[in-house]
């Protein structure tokens, strides 16, 4: 463990074709793919998936904003996954992530901001799990 993270190129940058840059951005940091796919999650799936934010003011926009589209999910694999990954995506709010990472490239709000990224190695697990079953997962 600690060499996976999960990630989600969120409806906002799928519905604007940023999904093949978004990629190739990812791969050429030196992740690898262990497993994807793209798909549209229904409320209630975005509801569980987001229930550790159920207390947050913008629980309900980001189920909605979540669910309002396809989405592509993924497993990357790189070692130290999660930390590495964070600083490839940069700040939550696009206005403060560092020129070059992906949600300054490609978000257009907090909410809207790309890409969603594990922040911790069991989270990731608990992310991977929620989309891809073992026999999905193509490990290096
Ligand atoms: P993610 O979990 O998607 O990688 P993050 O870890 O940087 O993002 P979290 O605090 O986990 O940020 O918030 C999850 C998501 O909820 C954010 O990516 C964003 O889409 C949305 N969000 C967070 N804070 C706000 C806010 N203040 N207003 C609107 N949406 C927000
Ligand atoms: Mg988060």
């Amino acid at each position: 463990m600690g060499n996976i993270t999960f990630t989600m190129i969120k409806p906002c940058a799928v519905s604007e074709e940023h999904t093949g840059e978004i990629l190739s951005l990812i791969n050429k940091d030196g992740f690898h793919f262990v497993a994807m796919k793209m798909l549209h999650i229904s409320k209630s799936q975005a509801e569980k998936f987001y229930a550790v934010h159920s207390e947050r003011p913008f629980y309900k926009d980001l189920v909605e904003f979540m669910s309002s589209g396809p989405i592509v999910a993924a497993i990357l694999q790189k070692e130290n996954a999660v930390v590495e990954f964070r600083k490839l995506i940069g700040n939550t709010n696009p206005a403060q992530a560092d020129e070059g990472t992906i949600r300054k490239l490609f978000a257009k709000s907090v909410q809207e901001n790309a890409v969603h990224g594990s922040d911790s190695d069991e989270n990731a697990e608990i992310e991977a799990s929620f989309f891809f079953s073992q026999i999905e997962r193509f490990y290096k």
